[in-house]
Protein backbone atom coordinates (compact mmCIF):
# COMPACT_ATOMS: atom_id res chain seq x y z
CA UNK A 1 0.00 0.00 0.00
CA UNK A 2 3.21 2.28 -0.37
CA UNK A 3 2.27 5.81 -1.41
CA UNK A 4 3.82 6.78 -5.09
CA UNK A 5 4.23 10.54 -4.44
CA UNK A 6 5.82 12.43 -1.96
CA UNK A 7 3.79 15.52 0.00
CA UNK A 8 5.50 18.58 1.80
CA UNK A 9 3.92 20.88 4.42
CA UNK A 10 5.18 23.15 6.87
CA UNK A 11 5.19 21.18 9.93
CA UNK A 12 5.29 24.56 12.44
CA UNK A 13 2.64 27.14 12.27
CA UNK A 14 2.85 29.76 9.13
CA UNK A 15 4.08 33.39 10.02
CA UNK A 16 7.32 34.49 11.45
CA UNK A 17 8.98 32.94 13.74
CA UNK A 18 12.60 32.12 14.81
CA UNK A 19 13.09 28.75 12.68
CA UNK A 20 10.37 26.95 10.75
CA UNK A 21 10.34 23.37 9.78
CA UNK A 22 8.89 22.12 6.37
CA UNK A 23 8.68 18.45 5.87
CA UNK A 24 8.69 16.01 3.09
CA UNK A 25 7.49 13.16 3.19
CA UNK A 26 7.66 9.95 0.33
CA UNK A 27 9.78 8.16 -2.69
CA UNK A 28 11.47 10.74 -3.67
CA UNK A 29 11.82 13.07 -0.58
CA UNK A 30 15.48 12.30 -0.71
CA UNK A 31 16.06 13.32 -4.44
CA UNK A 32 13.43 16.30 -4.26
CA UNK A 33 15.45 18.10 -1.24
CA UNK A 34 18.86 17.21 -2.77
CA UNK A 35 17.94 18.71 -5.81
CA UNK A 36 17.78 22.37 -4.35
CA UNK A 37 20.47 21.51 -1.97
CA UNK A 38 24.13 22.90 -1.54
CA UNK A 39 26.60 21.71 0.46
CA UNK A 40 30.01 22.97 1.28
CA UNK A 41 31.12 19.29 1.31
CA UNK A 42 29.96 18.60 -2.17
CA UNK A 43 26.80 16.87 -4.37
CA UNK A 44 24.04 14.75 -3.75
CA UNK A 45 24.70 14.74 -0.05
CA UNK A 46 21.19 14.57 1.02
CA UNK A 47 20.36 11.20 -1.14
CA UNK A 48 23.40 9.34 -0.06
CA UNK A 49 22.64 10.38 3.45
CA UNK A 50 22.39 7.65 5.94
CA UNK A 51 19.58 8.43 8.35
CA UNK A 52 19.34 10.19 11.51
CA UNK A 53 22.36 13.06 10.03
CA UNK A 54 21.10 16.57 9.80
CA UNK A 55 23.40 18.37 7.47
CA UNK A 56 23.80 22.12 7.02
CA UNK A 57 23.59 23.88 3.67
CA UNK A 58 21.66 26.00 1.03
CA UNK A 59 18.55 25.92 -0.60
CA UNK A 60 18.87 27.15 -3.93
CA UNK A 61 16.13 27.34 -6.50
CA UNK A 62 16.76 28.52 -10.11
CA UNK A 63 20.05 30.08 -9.24
CA UNK A 64 18.55 32.19 -6.40
CA UNK A 65 19.54 31.66 -2.95
CA UNK A 66 16.21 31.20 -0.72
CA UNK A 67 17.97 30.30 2.60
CA UNK A 68 20.55 28.81 4.85
CA UNK A 69 19.29 25.80 5.97
CA UNK A 70 19.66 22.51 8.05
CA UNK A 71 18.45 19.27 6.69
CA UNK A 72 17.71 16.42 8.66
CA UNK A 73 17.02 12.90 6.82
CA UNK A 74 14.74 10.05 8.14
CA UNK A 75 15.02 6.66 6.01
CA UNK A 76 12.55 4.37 5.67
CA UNK A 77 11.01 2.59 7.34
CA UNK A 78 12.51 5.01 10.50
CA UNK A 79 10.59 8.25 10.41
CA UNK A 80 7.11 9.05 11.65
CA UNK A 81 5.42 8.18 8.17
CA UNK A 82 7.74 4.94 7.63
CA UNK A 83 8.98 6.18 4.26
CA UNK A 84 12.19 8.47 3.44
CA UNK A 85 11.39 11.93 5.20
CA UNK A 86 13.64 15.27 5.41
CA UNK A 87 12.55 17.55 7.48
CA UNK A 88 14.12 20.76 6.45
CA UNK A 89 15.00 23.93 9.09
CA UNK A 90 14.91 27.63 7.84
CA UNK A 91 14.35 30.67 8.96
CA UNK A 92 10.94 31.41 10.27
CA UNK A 93 10.28 33.90 7.34
CA UNK A 94 7.09 33.98 5.44
CA UNK A 95 8.10 34.51 2.27
CA UNK A 96 11.35 31.91 2.93
CA UNK A 97 8.14 29.59 4.13
CA UNK A 98 6.72 30.14 0.79
CA UNK A 99 9.45 29.88 -1.53
CA UNK A 100 10.65 26.60 0.39
CA UNK A 101 7.29 25.53 -0.42
CA UNK A 102 7.21 26.27 -3.87
CA UNK A 103 10.25 25.39 -4.71
CA UNK A 104 9.56 21.53 -3.37
CA UNK A 105 6.85 21.75 -4.96
CA UNK A 106 7.98 22.72 -8.50
CA UNK A 107 10.76 19.63 -8.31
CA UNK A 108 7.86 16.95 -7.89
CA UNK A 109 6.21 17.49 -4.19
CA UNK A 110 2.41 18.00 -3.86
CA UNK A 111 1.08 19.83 -0.73
CA UNK A 112 -0.18 17.67 2.16
CA UNK A 113 -3.56 17.48 2.84
CA UNK A 114 -4.55 17.59 6.66
CA UNK A 115 -3.14 14.86 8.69
CA UNK A 116 -1.61 13.24 5.55
CA UNK A 117 1.63 12.47 7.21
CA UNK A 118 0.12 10.27 9.95
CA UNK A 119 -2.51 8.78 7.51
CA UNK A 120 0.46 7.54 5.60
CA UNK A 121 2.32 6.52 9.43
CA UNK A 122 -0.90 4.60 9.89
CA UNK A 123 -1.06 2.98 6.77
CA UNK A 124 2.43 1.95 6.69
CA UNK A 125 1.70 -0.12 10.16
CA UNK A 126 4.13 2.82 11.95
CA UNK A 127 1.16 3.74 14.38
CA UNK A 128 -2.33 1.74 15.04
CA UNK A 129 -5.47 4.20 14.38
CA UNK A 130 -6.08 4.57 18.25
CA UNK A 131 -2.71 5.83 18.67
CA UNK A 132 -2.91 8.01 15.19
CA UNK A 133 -6.22 9.56 17.10
CA UNK A 134 -3.65 9.86 20.35
CA UNK A 135 -1.50 12.05 17.85
CA UNK A 136 -4.21 15.30 17.48
CA UNK A 137 -5.10 14.59 21.46
CA UNK A 138 -1.59 15.60 22.49
CA UNK A 139 -1.35 18.46 20.01
CA UNK A 140 -4.96 19.81 21.43
CA UNK A 141 -4.28 18.78 24.93
CA UNK A 142 -3.93 22.02 26.97
CA UNK A 143 -3.92 20.57 30.49
CA UNK A 144 -2.12 18.28 32.29
CA UNK A 145 -4.85 15.27 32.55
CA UNK A 146 -5.33 15.53 28.73
CA UNK A 147 -2.52 15.41 28.28
CA UNK A 148 -1.55 12.24 30.03
CA UNK A 149 -4.42 10.69 28.97
CA UNK A 150 -3.42 10.99 24.74
CA UNK A 151 0.02 9.86 25.64
CA UNK A 152 -1.16 6.31 27.73
CA UNK A 153 -3.02 5.85 24.28
CA UNK A 154 0.11 7.04 22.49
CA UNK A 155 1.91 4.74 23.93
CA UNK A 156 -0.51 1.87 23.09
CA UNK A 157 -2.11 0.83 26.38
CA UNK A 158 -5.27 1.17 25.29
CA UNK A 159 -3.83 -0.86 21.76
CA UNK A 160 -2.74 -3.32 24.17
CA UNK A 161 -5.97 -3.81 25.49
CA UNK A 162 -8.09 -3.84 22.56
CA UNK A 163 -5.34 -7.03 21.55
CA UNK A 164 -5.66 -8.60 24.79
CA UNK A 165 -9.48 -8.63 24.17
CA UNK A 166 -8.99 -9.83 20.45
CA UNK A 167 -7.00 -12.46 21.52
CA UNK A 168 -9.60 -13.74 23.98
CA UNK A 169 -12.23 -14.10 21.55
CA UNK A 170 -10.04 -15.05 19.52
CA UNK A 171 -9.53 -18.29 21.69
CA UNK A 172 -13.20 -18.39 22.22
CA UNK A 173 -13.91 -18.95 18.51
CA UNK A 174 -11.07 -21.48 18.41
CA UNK A 175 -12.72 -23.59 21.58
CA UNK A 176 -16.17 -23.19 19.73
CA UNK A 177 -14.87 -24.40 16.61
CA UNK A 178 -13.35 -27.79 18.21
CA UNK A 179 -16.62 -27.98 19.56
CA UNK A 180 -18.26 -27.64 16.25
CA UNK A 181 -15.20 -30.38 14.30
CA UNK A 182 -16.09 -32.67 16.57
CA UNK A 183 -20.12 -32.52 17.66
CA UNK A 184 -20.36 -35.24 14.85
CA UNK A 185 -18.66 -37.73 16.81
CA UNK A 186 -19.98 -37.58 20.43
CA UNK A 187 -16.81 -36.63 21.63
CA UNK A 188 -16.35 -34.67 24.97
CA UNK A 189 -15.86 -31.14 23.98
CA UNK A 190 -14.97 -27.80 25.07
CA UNK A 191 -16.58 -27.11 28.02
CA UNK A 192 -19.14 -24.23 27.80
CA UNK A 193 -19.05 -23.45 31.19
CA UNK A 194 -15.26 -22.47 31.13
CA UNK A 195 -15.96 -20.72 28.09
CA UNK A 196 -18.90 -18.61 29.78
CA UNK A 197 -16.16 -17.72 32.38
CA UNK A 198 -13.95 -16.30 30.10
CA UNK A 199 -16.36 -14.65 28.11
CA UNK A 200 -17.78 -13.10 31.55
CA UNK A 201 -14.15 -11.83 32.34
CA UNK A 202 -14.10 -10.13 29.28
CA UNK A 203 -17.39 -8.40 29.32
CA UNK A 204 -16.56 -6.84 32.97
CA UNK A 205 -13.30 -5.46 31.21
CA UNK A 206 -15.72 -4.04 27.96
CA UNK A 207 -18.10 -3.12 30.64
CA UNK A 208 -15.38 -1.12 32.53
CA UNK A 209 -14.33 0.39 29.25
CA UNK A 210 -17.66 1.87 28.11
CA UNK A 211 -18.18 3.37 31.59
CA UNK A 212 -14.77 5.43 31.63
CA UNK A 213 -16.02 7.52 28.32
CA UNK A 214 -18.19 9.43 30.67
CA UNK A 215 -14.41 10.47 32.89
CA UNK A 216 -12.33 10.07 30.07
CA UNK A 217 -14.33 12.77 28.01
CA UNK A 218 -14.33 14.88 30.99
CA UNK A 219 -10.74 14.58 31.57
CA UNK A 220 -9.95 15.28 27.56
CA UNK A 221 -12.22 18.19 27.18
CA UNK A 222 -12.81 19.60 30.83
CA UNK A 223 -14.99 18.70 33.76
CA UNK A 224 -18.33 19.52 33.08
CA UNK A 225 -18.72 21.38 35.95
CA UNK A 226 -22.62 23.46 37.32
CA UNK A 227 -22.28 26.44 40.23
CA UNK A 228 -26.17 26.30 41.61
CA UNK A 229 -27.62 28.16 44.21
CA UNK A 230 -30.50 30.86 45.06
CA UNK A 231 -30.42 34.31 43.68
CA UNK A 232 -27.97 36.29 45.39
CA UNK A 233 -26.17 33.48 47.20
CA UNK A 234 -22.34 34.43 45.56
CA UNK A 235 -22.61 32.42 42.35
CA UNK A 236 -21.44 34.89 39.89
CA UNK A 237 -19.19 35.95 42.32
CA UNK A 238 -17.39 32.79 43.50
CA UNK A 239 -17.39 32.12 39.07
CA UNK A 240 -15.08 35.17 39.06
CA UNK A 241 -12.96 34.12 41.42
CA UNK A 242 -12.42 30.55 40.11
CA UNK A 243 -11.93 32.22 36.83
CA UNK A 244 -9.19 34.27 37.68
CA UNK A 245 -7.59 32.47 40.68
CA UNK A 246 -4.92 30.36 38.48
CA UNK A 247 -3.03 32.17 35.41
CA UNK A 248 -4.96 30.18 32.79
CA UNK A 249 -8.58 31.04 31.26
CA UNK A 250 -8.63 28.72 28.59
CA UNK A 251 -11.52 29.62 26.37
CA UNK A 252 -14.31 31.70 25.70
CA UNK A 253 -17.30 28.99 24.66
CA UNK A 254 -19.82 30.80 23.10
CA UNK A 255 -22.26 28.40 22.46
CA UNK A 256 -25.41 28.97 19.92
CA UNK A 257 -27.35 31.26 22.31
CA UNK A 258 -26.26 33.82 24.76
CA UNK A 259 -27.26 31.87 27.97
CA UNK A 260 -25.32 28.94 26.81
CA UNK A 261 -21.68 30.49 27.18
CA UNK A 262 -19.07 28.24 28.73
CA UNK A 263 -15.55 29.28 29.95
CA UNK A 264 -13.18 26.76 31.22
CA UNK A 265 -10.43 27.00 33.40
CA UNK A 266 -7.03 25.22 34.84
CA UNK A 267 -7.18 24.03 38.20
CA UNK A 268 -4.15 22.57 39.45
CA UNK A 269 -3.82 20.63 35.83
CA UNK A 270 -7.12 19.88 35.16
CA UNK A 271 -9.48 21.55 33.13
CA UNK A 272 -13.15 22.45 34.84
CA UNK A 273 -15.77 23.74 31.90
CA UNK A 274 -18.19 25.74 33.77
CA UNK A 275 -21.59 25.40 31.76
CA UNK A 276 -23.99 28.65 31.76
CA UNK A 277 -21.57 31.07 32.70
CA UNK A 278 -24.07 33.34 31.10
CA UNK A 279 -26.59 32.39 33.12
CA UNK A 280 -24.85 32.34 36.85
CA UNK A 281 -23.73 35.79 36.11
CA UNK A 282 -26.95 36.68 35.01
CA UNK A 283 -28.89 34.71 37.89
CA UNK A 284 -31.60 38.02 39.08
CA UNK A 285 -32.99 37.89 35.80
CA UNK A 286 -34.31 34.39 35.63
CA UNK A 287 -37.80 34.21 36.79
CA UNK A 288 -38.07 32.08 39.28
CA UNK A 289 -39.75 28.43 38.21
CA UNK A 290 -38.35 28.54 34.61
CA UNK A 291 -34.99 29.27 36.14
CA UNK A 292 -34.90 26.53 38.41
CA UNK A 293 -35.88 24.29 35.83
CA UNK A 294 -33.28 25.15 33.54
CA UNK A 295 -30.78 25.26 36.35
CA UNK A 296 -31.48 21.22 37.41
CA UNK A 297 -31.58 20.07 33.38
CA UNK A 298 -28.24 22.08 33.00
CA UNK A 299 -27.33 20.29 36.62
CA UNK A 300 -27.91 17.07 34.91
CA UNK A 301 -25.27 17.60 32.17
CA UNK A 302 -22.54 18.18 34.47
CA UNK A 303 -20.31 16.22 36.48
CA UNK A 304 -19.63 18.11 39.44
CA UNK A 305 -22.49 20.38 41.34
CA UNK A 306 -20.95 23.17 43.31
CA UNK A 307 -24.14 23.89 45.50
CA UNK A 308 -23.95 27.38 46.66
CA UNK A 309 -25.65 28.24 50.25
CA UNK A 310 -25.59 32.03 51.70
CA UNK A 311 -24.54 31.23 54.96
CA UNK A 312 -25.53 34.45 56.87
CA UNK A 313 -29.26 33.62 56.13
CA UNK A 314 -30.14 30.52 55.56
CA UNK A 315 -30.62 28.19 58.64
CA UNK A 316 -29.18 24.45 59.02
CA UNK A 317 -32.98 23.50 58.74
CA UNK A 318 -33.14 25.09 55.34
CA UNK A 319 -30.20 23.67 53.54
CA UNK A 320 -31.22 20.35 54.56
CA UNK A 321 -34.25 20.54 52.27
CA UNK A 322 -32.66 22.42 49.80
CA UNK A 323 -30.39 19.31 49.32
CA UNK A 324 -33.15 17.31 49.30
CA UNK A 325 -34.46 19.03 46.59
CA UNK A 326 -32.03 18.81 44.40
CA UNK A 327 -31.50 15.09 44.98
CA UNK A 328 -35.29 14.73 44.10
CA UNK A 329 -34.51 16.68 40.11
CA UNK A 330 -31.48 15.01 39.37
CA UNK A 331 -29.80 12.29 39.61
CA UNK A 332 -26.96 12.44 41.35
CA UNK A 333 -25.56 8.83 40.44
CA UNK A 334 -22.80 9.84 38.37
CA UNK A 335 -22.32 12.99 40.09
CA UNK A 336 -20.18 14.79 42.66
CA UNK A 337 -21.81 17.29 44.65
CA UNK A 338 -19.87 20.19 47.25
CA UNK A 339 -22.22 21.80 49.27
CA UNK A 340 -20.53 25.32 49.66
CA UNK A 341 -20.96 27.46 52.33
CA UNK A 342 -20.63 31.17 51.40
CA UNK A 343 -20.20 34.56 52.84
CA UNK A 344 -18.14 33.15 56.12
CA UNK A 345 -16.93 36.88 56.61
CA UNK A 346 -20.40 37.77 57.91
CA UNK A 347 -21.92 36.19 61.07
CA UNK A 348 -23.71 33.09 60.62
CA UNK A 349 -27.19 32.25 60.46
CA UNK A 350 -26.07 28.24 61.48
CA UNK A 351 -23.73 26.04 62.96
CA UNK A 352 -21.85 23.99 60.29
CA UNK A 353 -21.78 21.16 63.32
CA UNK A 354 -25.53 21.11 62.11
CA UNK A 355 -24.49 19.92 58.45
CA UNK A 356 -21.32 17.94 59.37
CA UNK A 357 -22.45 15.36 57.44
CA UNK A 358 -22.83 16.91 54.56
CA UNK A 359 -19.22 17.91 54.35
CA UNK A 360 -19.57 21.53 53.40
CA UNK A 361 -16.71 23.95 52.56
CA UNK A 362 -17.18 27.02 54.04
CA UNK A 363 -15.74 30.32 52.00
CA UNK A 364 -16.08 33.64 51.32
CA UNK A 365 -16.06 34.28 47.85
CA UNK A 366 -15.72 38.02 48.46
CA UNK A 367 -12.80 38.33 50.12
CA UNK A 368 -11.07 35.19 48.94
CA UNK A 369 -11.08 32.86 51.79
CA UNK A 370 -10.58 29.24 51.62
CA UNK A 371 -10.95 28.84 47.85
CA UNK A 372 -8.27 26.80 47.91
CA UNK A 373 -9.62 24.33 49.95
CA UNK A 374 -12.67 24.48 47.95
CA UNK A 375 -10.51 23.91 44.50
CA UNK A 376 -8.61 21.00 45.99
CA UNK A 377 -11.99 19.24 47.52
CA UNK A 378 -13.25 19.61 43.58
CA UNK A 379 -10.12 18.25 42.30
CA UNK A 380 -9.94 15.27 45.04
CA UNK A 381 -13.69 14.23 43.83
CA UNK A 382 -13.25 13.94 40.37
CA UNK A 383 -9.82 12.52 40.24
CA UNK A 384 -10.40 8.87 42.03
CA UNK A 385 -7.52 7.36 42.03
CA UNK A 386 -8.18 4.03 40.22
CA UNK A 387 -9.37 6.04 37.38
CA UNK A 388 -5.95 7.62 36.89
CA UNK A 389 -4.62 4.23 37.05
CA UNK A 390 -6.60 2.91 34.53
CA UNK A 391 -7.00 2.72 30.96
CA UNK A 392 -10.12 5.93 30.13
CA UNK A 393 -11.69 5.89 26.58
CA UNK A 394 -11.72 9.06 25.92
CA UNK A 395 -12.51 9.31 21.94
CA UNK A 396 -16.34 9.42 20.95
CA UNK A 397 -15.81 7.19 17.79
CA UNK A 398 -14.09 4.37 20.29
CA UNK A 399 -16.47 4.80 22.52
CA UNK A 400 -19.28 4.16 20.17
CA UNK A 401 -17.74 0.65 18.92
CA UNK A 402 -17.20 -0.28 22.07
CA UNK A 403 -20.75 -0.14 22.84
CA UNK A 404 -21.35 -2.24 20.25
CA UNK A 405 -18.60 -4.72 21.20
CA UNK A 406 -20.24 -5.07 24.39
CA UNK A 407 -23.68 -5.25 22.85
CA UNK A 408 -22.07 -8.36 20.81
CA UNK A 409 -20.67 -9.81 23.72
CA UNK A 410 -23.90 -9.88 25.82
CA UNK A 411 -25.24 -11.51 22.26
CA UNK A 412 -22.61 -14.06 22.72
CA UNK A 413 -23.69 -14.70 26.26
CA UNK A 414 -27.31 -15.26 25.84
CA UNK A 415 -26.72 -17.40 23.05
CA UNK A 416 -24.40 -19.40 25.61
CA UNK A 417 -27.61 -19.22 27.76
CA UNK A 418 -29.68 -20.66 25.30
CA UNK A 419 -27.43 -23.61 23.84
CA UNK A 420 -27.27 -22.19 20.68
CA UNK A 421 -24.91 -24.02 18.39
CA UNK A 422 -21.49 -23.37 18.22
CA UNK A 423 -21.91 -21.77 14.45
CA UNK A 424 -24.39 -19.29 15.39
CA UNK A 425 -22.34 -18.06 18.27
CA UNK A 426 -19.29 -17.65 16.01
CA UNK A 427 -21.49 -14.85 13.93
CA UNK A 428 -21.48 -12.81 17.13
CA UNK A 429 -17.91 -13.31 18.02
CA UNK A 430 -17.23 -12.30 14.86
CA UNK A 431 -18.83 -8.68 14.59
CA UNK A 432 -17.48 -8.04 18.30
CA UNK A 433 -13.64 -8.70 16.41
CA UNK A 434 -15.08 -6.26 13.72
CA UNK A 435 -15.27 -3.79 16.49
CA UNK A 436 -12.58 -3.70 18.06
CA UNK A 437 -11.00 -3.81 14.76
CA UNK A 438 -12.81 -0.64 13.69
CA UNK A 439 -11.08 1.46 16.93
CA UNK A 440 -7.59 0.04 15.94
CA UNK A 441 -8.24 0.17 12.18
CA UNK A 442 -8.24 -3.08 11.11
CA UNK A 443 -11.16 -2.09 9.78
CA UNK A 444 -11.44 1.27 8.39
CA UNK A 445 -12.76 2.66 4.69
CA UNK A 446 -11.52 5.72 3.03
CA UNK A 447 -14.07 8.10 4.74
CA UNK A 448 -14.02 6.82 8.36
CA UNK A 449 -10.11 7.65 7.62
CA UNK A 450 -10.73 11.29 5.77
CA UNK A 451 -13.20 11.82 8.78
CA UNK A 452 -9.97 11.17 11.58
CA UNK A 453 -7.15 13.10 9.60
CA UNK A 454 -9.52 15.82 8.65
CA UNK A 455 -9.32 16.97 12.14
CA UNK A 456 -5.07 17.29 11.87
CA UNK A 457 -3.53 20.54 10.38
CA UNK A 458 -1.71 20.05 8.00
CA UNK A 459 1.36 19.08 8.13
CA UNK A 460 1.01 16.78 10.82
P1 LIG B 1 -25.51 35.34 42.58
O1 LIG B 1 -26.85 35.95 42.34
O2 LIG B 1 -25.64 34.04 43.30
O3 LIG B 1 -24.65 35.23 41.36
O4 LIG B 1 -24.76 36.29 43.63
P2 LIG B 1 -23.65 37.40 43.34
O5 LIG B 1 -22.33 36.77 43.12
O6 LIG B 1 -24.14 38.36 42.36
O7 LIG B 1 -23.58 38.06 44.77
C1 LIG B 1 -24.71 38.68 45.37
C2 LIG B 1 -24.22 39.64 46.40
O8 LIG B 1 -23.52 38.96 47.44
C3 LIG B 1 -23.21 40.64 45.82
O9 LIG B 1 -23.48 41.91 46.41
C4 LIG B 1 -21.88 40.12 46.30
O10 LIG B 1 -20.92 41.11 46.46
C5 LIG B 1 -22.23 39.50 47.62
N1 LIG B 1 -21.34 38.40 47.98
C6 LIG B 1 -20.93 37.37 47.23
N2 LIG B 1 -20.08 36.59 47.91
C7 LIG B 1 -19.94 37.14 49.14
C8 LIG B 1 -19.17 36.81 50.30
O11 LIG B 1 -18.44 35.82 50.37
N3 LIG B 1 -19.30 37.61 51.36
C9 LIG B 1 -20.10 38.73 51.36
N4 LIG B 1 -20.16 39.43 52.44
N5 LIG B 1 -20.81 39.07 50.28
C10 LIG B 1 -20.74 38.30 49.19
Amino acid sequence: MKAEDTIVALATPYGKSAISIIRVSGPSALEIVDALFQSPKGDNIILNSPSYRAHYGRLVFEDRLIDECICTVFKSPNSYTGEDSVEVSVHGSTYIQESTLAALIARGARMATEGEFTKRAFLNGKLDLSQAEAVIDIINSNNEKAHSLAFAQLRGGYSEKLKELRQDLLNLSSLLELELDFSEEDVEFADRVELLDSLIRIKIEVERLVESFSMGNAFKNGIPTIIIGKPNVGKSTLLNQLLKEERAIVSDIPGTTRDTIEESVILKGMEFRFIDTAGIRESQDIIEAKGIERTYELASKSKLILYIIDASTTSAEEIRGEMEELSNHIDLEDKEVILVLNKIDKSLNLNPKDIENLEPISISAKENTNLNTLVEKMISLVSHSELNTQILVSNQRHYESMIRILESIRAIELAFDADLPSDLIAIDINSALYHIGEITGEVSNDEILSNIFSNFCIGK
